[in-house]
């Protein structure tokens, strides 16, 4: 059986190509992850959201956990089995959600005791008990359970909940235990301080890990606070493993942080945007809800060679968006996913080939164009 293994194959500046090989096939890098919150990815099939040029999903433990179970995918055989989707899976370790969603929290040193968002039910979440989660579901790679407080915060909260969030590192380790062919990430903490960061990427390096997560950004401190903080905190995790940045973002988000040296991202903007109407396209952002679009014969980007793109108008896309239309989730959801893995594909070129600060260039420039002309 292959194992868990990550080949760095070229950078440029500081941003890095490579590919990360495991038992259920390959993830080239940089990598966007498609969110699959409750076992799909919203308004596409799996085989769909494979030939938009998915190599990895991303599950998030905490919706599986309270549907339809944790013990009940895995008595399924597994959430890859479940869900029809054989490649690798990320699962998440429902730590983050279970502070965005759920009601009624208690945090301890030993975990989260929290309300079910769904019905109520009382519910417990540890490093212990995320890892036996993760391997029920079957999970590629696992995350370790954290703490993250939202920013902005005080330095004295932040410092003691990377702390908190170390020593469930560790746990976390000891409890994913032997697993050939999976892996177990760490996740970075300490907001936007930077030697706090660093005391966080020499804990988790002690420990040790199969990759390294940038985690406790993208929670409402802005792009420019980002990457700042993305000018040195990819650096100080060990250089031959995936560096993963979670829950971003936006186009020039992802562009901004592969430049800095982050290797994967995940998030449900793209998919999400699909059912609001909001649509990415190179030359930047489009609503087709717009009045603008109901006589418009010409597809969302004439470049582009997703199915929404060759085989329908705008006129068209405006029509089943307002009619509320189950079409329309499925085509702008794809459209999005696949611009998004078009922006993942140049990228790994241009980096293999040297070129990368030129592509990014003239991304920003052609995204800076906005929208076509109306008719
Ligand atoms: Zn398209």
């Amino acid at each position: 059986m292959t194992s868990f293994s990550f080949d760095l194959q070229a950078t440029d500046g500081r941003a890095r190509t490579g590919v990360i090989s495991t038992p259920r096939g390959d993830i080239r890098t940089p990598a966007f992850m498609p969110v699959g919150t409750a076992a799909t990815v919203k308004a596409m099939m799996p085989e769909s959201v494979r030939a938009t040029g998915a190599d990895i999903l991303l599950g998030n433990t905490y919706h599986l956990m309270l549907r339809p179970t944790a013990e009940r995918i895995d008595r399924l055989g597994g959430l890859h089995k479940f869900m029809n989707w054989d490649r690798p899976i990320l699962t998440d370790s429902g730590g983050f959600q279970v502070m965005s969603l759920a009601g009624l929290r208690k945090l301890t040193e030993e975990g989260v005791t929290f309300k079910s968002h769904v019905d109520g039910s009382k519910h417990m979440l540890s490093p212990e008990r995320s890892m036996e989660i993760q391997r029920l579901l079957g999970s590629d790679i696992v995350m370790c359970f954290d703490e993250c407080p939202a920013l902005p915060a005080d330095r004295d909260r932040i410092a003691a909940s990377m702390e908190l969030s170390m020593r469930w590192a560790a746990r976390s380790r000891e409890a994913f235990g032997d697993r050939p062919g999976h892996a177990l990430f760490g996740i970075q903490q300490g907001g936007l301080e930077e030697d706090l960061r660093a005391q966080s990427a020499e804990a988790l390096r002690e420990i040790g890990f199969e990759g390294y997560a940038v985690g406790g950004l993208a929670v409402g401190e802005g792009q420019e606070a980002m990457f700042g903080c993305l000018d040195y905190a990819p650096e100080q995790l060990p250089q031959d493993k995936p560096r993963y940045l979670m829950g971003v973002g936006k186009p020039d988000d992802i562009v901004g942080a592969v430049a800095r040296g982050i290797d994967m991202m995940d998030c449900v903007l793209p998919s999400r945007s699909g059912r609001t109407g909001q649509v990415f396209t190179r030359l930047g952002v489009l609503n087709i809800k717009n009045a603008r679009h109901q006589d418009d014969p010409r597809p969302l980007d004439e470049e582009c060679t997703c199915p929404a793109c060759r085989n329908y108008s705008r006129a068209y896309l405006h029509h089943v968006f307002r009619t509320q239309e189950i079409i329309s989730s499925m085509l702008l959801t794809w459209h999005n996913l696949h611009y998004y893995q078009q922006i993942m594909d140049q990228m790994r070129h241009a980096i293999a080939e040297g070129r990368f600060e030129a592509w990014q260039t003239e991304f920003t420039q052609t995204r800076a164009q906005g929208d076509i002309d109306p008719l």
